[in-house]
């Protein structure tokens, strides 16, 4: 299989996870689950948390106020958002927004874990401390876990890629220090590749 085939084919499980807590939500409310999207040889990947509304609407990640936040980080250091994936640890939209729970995170993260084995990205980018946590967690870097106000910006090598914990887009929306917080970060993360 190639790297399209074996991204369509997590597209077909999680189409019909039945047994996840946040299928019948999203029966009820004829939406879509989020799978990731972008370039499947990216050298960057970057990691949210999970659909918001518009994104449930669409099926697209990053597509409503983030969104543009993420946008504007991308352009701000010359990267085509054409040239990354861009993806979430939990694939359904969590009813209003709320956090996901810890089991809703253990369904979807081995999909997580499958895109960045096919993709293998050069540098993994999480946005917000769910995906720092679980990706520290899961790539032996655990302990290095500290608050994502200490290590945002920070590059850490796991075996496989870099990572850099940055802060969620959606928290610079209304944060003019956050986001100013996340440019500098962002020319960091420009380095890598
Ligand atoms: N917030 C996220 O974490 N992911 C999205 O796709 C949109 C908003």
């Amino acid at each position: 299989m190639n790297k399209t085939e074996e991204l369509k084919k997590i597209k077909d499980e999680i189409v019909g996870l039945t047994n996840s807590p946040l299928y019948a939500e999203r029966i009820a409310n004829k939406v879509f689950p989020v799978i990731g999207e972008g370039n499947h040889d990216a050298e960057i990947m970057f990691i949210g948390e999970a659909p918001g509304e518009n994104e449930a609407k669409t099926g697209r990640p990053f597509c409503g106020r983030a969104g543009k936040v993420l946008d504007e980080l991308l352009k701000s250091v010359g990267i085509n958002r054409e040239d990354v994936y861009v993806t979430n640890i939990v694939k359904d939209r969590p009813p209003k927004n709320r956090d996901p729970f810890p089991e809703e995170i253990s369904i979807y993260a081995p999909f997580l874990d499958r895109q960045i084995e096919i993709i293998k990205p050069k540098v993994v980018a999480t946005l917000g401390r769910f995906s720092m946590q679980y990706v520290m967690n899961r790539y032996g870097l655990e302990w290095e876990l500290a608050p994502i106000s200490i290590l945002h910006g920070k590059v850490f090598q796991a075996s496989n890629f870099k990572l850099i914990p940055l802060y969620h887009p959606a928290a610079a929306i209304y944060n003019q220090y956050l986001l100013d917080t996340l440019k500098t970060d962002f020319q960091v993360l420009k380095t890598l590749i």
